[in-house]
């Protein structure tokens, strides 16, 4: 099964509105026919970043959403409102919301409900620390998180669900998977989506996340499970990330 491999740089909490718009149409330049891209700049550098690729074939996204439309909620913004300001994609769940912010297989699922029902791509991130991959707990802890995350919906909600797997001991850290575990991750993955959206499971696209750089994106690609990338530190460097758009064309 052929899936257009996805690669999505998150900027985490960097670069000002006109960093983000410079670096963004360095990006949008250089995406390889074939290849599908995203970035994902800080909720206030969405509506001049999507401006300043606008026509290009670079999608743009938040990082979070809250679930609820509108409300009571200081400090939230809602998927409606990121649609607004020009996003077509969302990560959910990363694992620094997950361990700063209180993010639950719960909240994860009630975002994805509201970024669904916005038609918006949702980017749900799921991954194991290394204490629990020690433990030898990495199926549980996937099982667990896209079983909760993925509550409630089936394969006619799902068509454009993309799943990032981002080992936390990797984020950040300089220490990537190997090309083998990632790819025993994500068959894994696979195989409980499968349990929960069917044959579905074959089109939907798995990225790997942490630690990618253009030096060893080429092989993690190459893992026939291994659909595209979800990029932090290198994603913040134009040569670096449009190497890596490189790497999956
Ligand atoms: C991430 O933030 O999702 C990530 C994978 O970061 P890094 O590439 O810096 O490890």
């Amino acid at each position: 099964m052929s899936r257009t491999k996805f690669i999505a740089g998150n900027w985490k909490l960097h670069l000002t509105r006109a960093e983000g718009s410079a670096l963004a149409s360095a990006v949008a330049a250089a995406v390889p026919a074939g290849v599908d891209a995203a970035v994902c700049p800080g909720f206030l550098s969405i509506a001049s970043v999507a401006q300043a690729v606008s026509g290009s074939r670079l999608k743009v996204g938040g990082q979070d959403c809250h679930w609820e439309e509108k409300g009571a909620f200081t400090g939230a913004v809602s998927a409606g409102q990121l649609k607004d300001a020009g996003a077509t994609v969302v990560i959910l769940g990363h694992s620094e919301r997950r361990q700063l912010f209180g993010e639950t297989d719960a909240t994860v699922n009630r975002k994805l409900k509201a970024v669904l029902g916005h038609g918006l791509i949702p980017i749900v991130c799921v991954g194991e620390t290394l204490a629990e991959r020690d433990a030898g707990r990495l199926q549980d802890v996937l099982r667990t998180q896209l079983t909760g995350g993925l509550a409630g919906l089936s394969a006619e909600h799902l068509p454009t669900l993309v799943i990032a797997y981002e080992p936390v001991w990797a984020i950040g850290t300089g220490r990537t998977a190997t090309s083998a575990q990632a790819q025993e991750a994500h068959a894994f993955i696979r195989s409980v989506l499968r349990g929960i959206v069917g044959d579905l499971a074959d089109r939907l696209r798995i990225q790997y996340g942490g630690s990618v750089k253009p030096d060893n994106a080429r092989e993690l690609l190459a893992q026939p499970d291994v659909d595209g990338a979800l990029v932090g530190g290198a994603s913040l460097k134009p040569a670096d990330f449009n190497a890596i758009l490189a790497a999956a064309a």
